[in-house]
């Protein structure tokens, strides 16, 4: 078991010491189980915020209304959450209000899987109401109580089952698994940003294919992106085998599905511009044939390509078609090496030097440096100014 820092002890400590009682809970207990690092530690207590705030020299009062104080050491901090229950959930998506509760149970049985849904405490063990650490043990996840209702409750956790599957490389139990189907539809209801996110988290995981298991049961119905049948058996390796980025990622994943308009799902999804392009277009190039000489990347690379997004176009197309392309990196890494021209600004003269030679400026400007371009794409020796300024006139006359 990974154990906590002291500081987060000493926290749990100066709270229990006051006659409170307080405990380490959700994820944190989750990782510690499973060995891994916890990225925060939270703690759960029957003291009220005005208590933990009179109880430590420092305090940020992150979330007063729901109970949260983050309390700061020199060593780290932690959030401090008073125990809570939450009340009826009427927009499928928010609980309408919380109030606090006196006891560990009851806030561990408003916690969406049994798996965040443990307590620890270094002096009274764990509280451990819904099995969590079976599950833990046997890789599921399994919803607190009765599924349908949870997922009626609050629809995010219909796609935080499938994101935790995926981090945790865990299964989900099968009533849950039958709940998120039968609540799928919820999942329209939910802000399009927190979808995006859980999907992201998933993909960041080693098990992004869990992404085609969340589509097969209609959960993106919403968005535009169906289920297909026809999804290749090798789709989850290709998927995998990937760049571990989120653009190569997802636009893997629109290819293996063959899914259409995914400018309007992107932009459905929220995605900032930058990303959304960064798909669209490693979707438009690998519709493209794949470029084998250096004339032909050097093109590429022309037409709008930083050599990193050209390093990440090849690894997509290698994991998606299972070939290997260590000779078109070679080649790539040649042309950077020796410094080989493949834009217009890496000709060795400009648009001034042409007009200061006579061409009149505007579109033969242009015209003549991409046709110089083009020499020296394939022929990178001519880039000398001499050389090219000699080219240009001929090409005018
Ligand atoms: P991570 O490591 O990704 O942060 P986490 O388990 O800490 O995982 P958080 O989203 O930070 O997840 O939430 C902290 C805890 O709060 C969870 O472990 C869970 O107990 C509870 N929780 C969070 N979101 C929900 C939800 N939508 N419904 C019920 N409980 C939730
Ligand atoms: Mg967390």
């Amino acid at each position: 078991m990974f154990e906590p820092p002291a500081f987060a002890i000493s926290i749990i400590e100066k709270i229990e010491s006051a006659g409170y009682e307080a405990y380490f809970v959700g994820g944190c207990v989750r990782d510690m189980l499973l060995s891994r690092n916890p990225s925060d530690w939270d703690i759960a207590s029957s003291a009220l915020p005005q208590d933990i705030i009179s109880i430590f020299p420092k305090t940020v009062p992150t979330g007063i209304k729901y109970g949260t104080v983050t309390v700061i050491t020199d060593e780290g901090k932690a959030e401090v959450t008073t125990f809570r229950s939450e009340s009826s959930y009427s927009d499928h998506r928010r609980p309408d209000g919380v109030s606090f509760c006196s006891n560990i149970e009851n806030d561990l049985s408003r916690r969406d899987f049994t798996v965040n849904a443990m307590a620890y405490s270094p002096r009274r063990g764990f509280i451990d109401p819904f099995g969590g650490r079976l599950d833990i043990k046997n890789k599921k996840i399994r919803a607190v109580g009765n599924p349908s209702e949870r997922f009626e409750e609050d629809a995010l956790r219909i796609l935080r089952a499938f994101r935790f599957a995926a981090q945790l490389g865990f299964e989900i139990d099968c009533g849950t698994l039958k709940a998120a189907k039968e609540k799928a539809f919820l999942t329209a209801k939910i802000s399009t940003e927190r979808i995006r996110n859980e999907l992201n988290r998933i993909f960041e995981s080693n098990n992004p294919q869990i992404a085609f298991e969340i589509v097969a049961n209609g959960i993106l119905d919403f968005c535009g992106i169906k289920s297909k049948e026809n999804l290749q058996d090798t789709a989850n390796d290709c998927l995998r085998s990937t760049p571990l980025s989120l653009p190569s990622r997802w636009a893997a994943f629109f290819y293996l599905l063959k899914t259409r308009n995914v400018k309007a799902i992107l932009e459905k999804l929220h995605f900032d511009n930058h990303t959304k392009n960064k798909v669209l277009k490693l979707l438009s190039e690998l519709k493209l044939k794949l470029p084998m000489t250096p004339v032909d990347i050097k093109k590429r690379l022309a037409n709008d390509f930083s050599p990193e997004f050209f390093t990440e176009y090849l690894n997509l197309y290698s994991a998606l078609n299972n070939i290997d392309l260590s000779s078109q990196l070679s080649i790539l890494n040649e042309i950077i090496e020796r410094g080989e021209p493949f834009t217009q600004k890496m000709l060795a003269i400009n648009g001034n030097d042409l007009i200061e030679n006579g061409v009149a400026s505007g579109p033969d400007c242009g015209r003549i440096l991409r046709s110089l371009l083009d020499i020296v794409i394939s022929n990178p020796s001519l880039n000398d100014k001499k050389t090219l300024l000699t080219l240009a006139k001929r090409t005018l006359s």
